[in-house]
């Protein structure tokens, strides 16, 4: 390979990443009867859906504009939470799905997830959350397992995906399995389909001027990065008296969350936050009041009244599926939407409906 390194090479002013073991790559295309798919955003979206198309035989091309350790899935804390997403009814589905998957994914040693033990906390007693039911071992603490101040709360274990683990091995498992991934920005949805007869579309955010969607929000979100030390359970709270906080430990470190804002885009960092931040977790977990803070860090969830994920025919020869909007749950819902898109794809090229 060039002085890019192995698996990089530059094509019309594009980085094109592809598997080491290009010729393998070349040949699962060649032999491949399935029509080339276009997915555009390698954010945790866009790669996992490229990991099932591939998976099922699919020559897939890639384009994002930013490079996954640049996207907004790269700031997600992340841990399996439904989190400001919607219609319930469909979220619930997949992030049932994707909690299987993420099971699994804790047996692939460099894959990044663990499921962690924790909390979360309310000022009062509370109904089960819609999506309890999908959650092993899901019930009410007990005083002993709550912060001060907080008198209700459930306990569960969830998979935490650790975002600077889990995107490049997501990223490793998509080349190696023969996609092709390009870091350049579409301008348009019909750009995209001169590149290919069938396209994905996990613009998150982005989808907004691509799609285009004026349907699509930001929802700030700053979180701090601390040192680990012995925080070793997550705490959730969205109902404190200064905002909503959670502590997500992971192998190395702590994410302290956090904010969401509707409509503010601004991507720089708010010391005075960050302090508040802090504070608040603090408040939940004394042992972080001496943790060192290593960084902190602005995304901007990509929100909508309704997960877009559907099918169309902008023209008799060509499909676009949708999958985007995934609001504060994108990691939560990736491998059911993932399934969801394959199934729009196989069934919308054997002319099913769109
Ligand atoms: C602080 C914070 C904490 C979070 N915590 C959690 C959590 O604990 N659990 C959870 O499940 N979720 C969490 N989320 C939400 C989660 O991060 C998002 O829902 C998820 O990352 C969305 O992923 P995506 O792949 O759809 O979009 P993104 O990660 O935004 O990726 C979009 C991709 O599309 C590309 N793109 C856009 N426009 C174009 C174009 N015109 N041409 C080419 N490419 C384009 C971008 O470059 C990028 O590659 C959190 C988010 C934030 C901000």
């Amino acid at each position: 390979m060039g002085a890019l390194g192995a698996g990089i090479r530059r094509q019309g002013g594009r980085l094109v990443l592809s598997s080491e073991d290009e010729t393998n790559a070349r040949a699962t295309k060649a032999l491949s009867k399935k029509p080339p798919v276009l997915v555009v955003g390698c954010g945790v979206s866009g790669l996992s859906c490229g990991v099932r198309l591939l998976q099922d035989g699919f020559p897939v091309r890639l384009m994002g504009a930013e490079p996954p350790e640049a996207t907004t899935s790269s700031v997600a804390a992340a841990i399996w939470y439904p989190y400001q997403s919607w219609p319930r009814e469909r979220v619930l589905g997949w992030a049932r799905a994707s909690l299987a998957e993420f099971h699994r994914l804790c047996r692939e040693e460099t894959a990044g997830v663990t499921q962690v033990d924790g909390v979360e906390v309310f000022p009062e007693p509370m109904q089960s959350p819609y999506w309890g039911e999908a959650v092993p071992e899901f019930r009410p603490a007990k005083p002993e397992e709550l912060p001060e101040g907080r008198p209700f709360g459930f306990r569960f274990l969830v998979p935490v995906v650790e975002m600077p683990l889990y995107l490049p091995w997501l990223q490793r498992r998509f080349l190696e399995l023969g996609g092709s991934l390009e870091i350049a920005r579409l301008a348009s949805m019909d750009e995209a389909l001169q590149l290919a007869d069938v396209v994905v579309n996990c613009a998150g955010l982005g989808a907004r001027e691509f799609t285009p969607d004026p349907e699509m929000f930001a929802l700030r979100g700053q979180v701090v990065r601390v040192e680990r030390g012995a925080v070793d359970r997550y705490i959730i709270d969205e109902h404190g008296p200064d905002g909503i906080a959670y502590v997500v430990p992971r192998s190395h470190d702590v994410v302290l969350g956090g904010t969401n804002v509707k409509g503010d885009e601004n991507l720089l960092p708010d010391a005075a936050e960050s302090d508040s931040i802090v504070q608040r977790c603090v408040a939940l977990d004394p042992r972080l009041a001496k943790a060192r803070k290593l960084s902190d860090a602005v995304g901007l969830r990509p929100g909508r009244a309704r997960v877009r994920l559907e099918a169309e025919r902008p023209r008799p020869d060509k499909l676009v599926v949708h999958d985007y909007g995934h609001g504060g749950a994108g990691v939560t819902l990736s491998w059911g939407c993932a399934d969801e898109v394959l199934q729009r794809v196989r069934s919308g090229l054997n002319g099913g409906g769109v």
